[in-house]
């Protein structure tokens, strides 16, 4: 929006939110904590001494450098720290529409970039345009709405990398989180990007401490699997607490594109351009695919083995249920095998804790079902191992794409049994080539040690939530997971 000379459509936008702002703030929120006005710098103070001759990168052809997109220094400085040299293709696409205040619809997925697609956007914009009159606590200017509390976590995460040389606020609000501790920073903050799921969003708005009738961004992540969650009557609710959609900048992502999808992009953006990454593109080709033919009983040996090869540094190891991926994780703690669990019946501050303890090493292997999976973004995974093949041809490349990311290799394995083979043609078909089907190398079918003694569980997991067990899960407005 910063860059709209010459954009119409652009021009009248930026103006109206101009207009927007000016007449907010006081009377529309009395019981809102106003604070005294909050400019945001946009020079370089925070980043020192740092200046661009200290991030080269060559041009080359059929790529877009970050260089060539005349962001602040503030987010140059942040993206070198980053690693990242050129756009990927979502950002190479979507960047020269979003940077001028376009909407956008994209097919992408996680492992495209598209969350840094969409934070640069917004942060160039805020970084440019400070807001110099009063605010108020709980207004934020951009509202990211994603499905799961990982993913929500994740795009926060990221947004404070990006955002690390400026003056903006990010905030994460998820559902199965400590509430007050999340109210506590709203009411004492102001907030500039604010990352949420559903539920606990309209949590937050239906109590006074998030307002949304400023915001200049939206971005909807992951549409389709909103729908599939059953998220969007709350989704509605939320984007009608937002300014109209000539106000306001809409980015919309999923990861396909359905009719339904179709409909409802129609309905919350004006005139987006329409960008698709395929699903092709997006990690196989640095993925090393191999599919080993296995009895069912044979299964657990062969994950064995391969954890105990050397060139295993870490591993994700996917089931399709809750109670395979449970029995899993007892089996390799038995083993005194370090490995954490990921699935809907672990409670949010646990997953958190195990999503950490992965990242910094300190467990080798994490055992997931595909929606709690869906919010592992960790660069360096070595090896996925598909434990049962996937329901759904499109997880399979979900799965696969948490390894073989950010340019680096990686080994996807799928142990096909009696029981899940047939259910290779229609991933094959996804991705328009044939797998190899091939028997798995004798030294995966080794005898393994015997097991150590169930563990005694001292207490349930699920105590460790602070929300009333009816709420925690699933339900109404909790903003949490729906399928596992
Ligand atoms: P995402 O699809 O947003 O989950 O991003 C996938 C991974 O790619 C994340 O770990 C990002 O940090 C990384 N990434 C995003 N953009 C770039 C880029 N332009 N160059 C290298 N890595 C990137």
């Amino acid at each position: 929006m910063n860059q709209s000379s010459g954009n119409t459509a652009t021009d009248t936008r930026s103006e109206s939110h101009k207009k927007s702002k000016k007449t907010g703030g006081k009377s529309q929120h009395p019981h809102g904590n106003q604070r005294s006005s909050h400019a945001h710098p946009s020079g370089d103070t925070e980043a020192g001494s740092w200046d661009l001759s200290q991030f080269v990168v060559p041009e080359q052809e059929g790529k877009t450098r970050f260089h060539d997109l005349n962001l602040p220094v503030t987010v140059m400085h942040a993206i070198a720290d980053l690693g990242f040299e050129y756009c990927s293709p979502i950002q190479a696409q979507s960047l020269p529409q979003t940077l001028n205040g376009h909407d956008v619809v994209g097919k992408a997925q996680t492992g495209t970039g598209k969350t840094a697609a969409f934070l640069l956007a917004m942060i160039d914009d805020f970084v440019c345009n400070p807001i110099t009159e009063e605010r108020y606590a709980g207004e934020a200017r951009a509202l990211i709405i994603a499905p799961t509390r990982e993913l929500v976590m994740q795009i926060a995460d990221d947004a404070r990398l990006l955002t690390k040389y400026t003056d903006l606020k990010v905030h994460a609000l998820v559902g199965g989180m400590d509430y007050a501790k999340q109210q506590n920073k709203l009411q004492n903050e102001l907030v500039d990007i604010l990352v949420a799921t559903p539920g606990r969003l309209l949590d937050f708005c239906g109590n006074r401490d998030v307002y949304l009738d400023q915001i200049e961004v939206l971005v909807i992540d992951e549409a389709d699997r909103m729908l599939d969650m059953g998220f969007i009557p709350q989704v509605r609710n939320i984007i009608r607490q937002t300014p109209r959609k000539e106000n306001r900048q809409t980015l919309m992502f999923s990861a396909t594109f359905t009719p339904e999808v179709d409909t409802l992009s129609e309905q919350w953006t004006i005139e987006p351009v329409r960008i698709e990454i395929e699903p092709d593109s997006v990690a196989t080709d640095t993925v090393d695919q191999r599919v080993y033919l296995s009895a069912s009983d044979e299964k657990y040996t062969i994950l064995y083995n391969l954890i105990k090869q050397d060139d295993v540094d870490s591993l994700i190891v996917f089931a399709n249920r809750r109670d395979q991926c449970r029995r899993l994780h007892e089996n390799l703690e038995r083993h005194n095998i370090a490995a954490g669990l990921l699935s809907g019946e672990v409670a949010q501050g646990k997953r958190v804790t195990t999503l950490e303890k992965f990242k910094s090493g300190r467990i080798k292997v994490l055992v997931a079902t595909d929606v709690a999976g869906r919010g592992i973004h960790i660069d360096g995974i070595s090896h996925v191992v598909n434990y049962t093949l996937p329901e759904e041809p499109e997880d399979y490349v979900h799965r696969i794409g948490r390894t073989g990311r950010a340019g680096k290799h990686g080994t996807s394995i799928s142990l096909a049994c009696e029981d899940d083979a047939f259910r290779l043609e229609p991933i094959q078909e996804l991705l328009g080539e044939k797998l190899k089907c091939e028997m798995p190398p004798l030294p995966l079918l080794e005898a393994i040690p015997p097991m150590g003694p169930r563990p005694k569980r001292v207490h349930d997991e699920k105590s460790q939530d602070r929300r009333p067990r009816s709420n925690s899960r699933g339900g109404g407005r909790s903003g949490g997971h729906h399928r596992h």
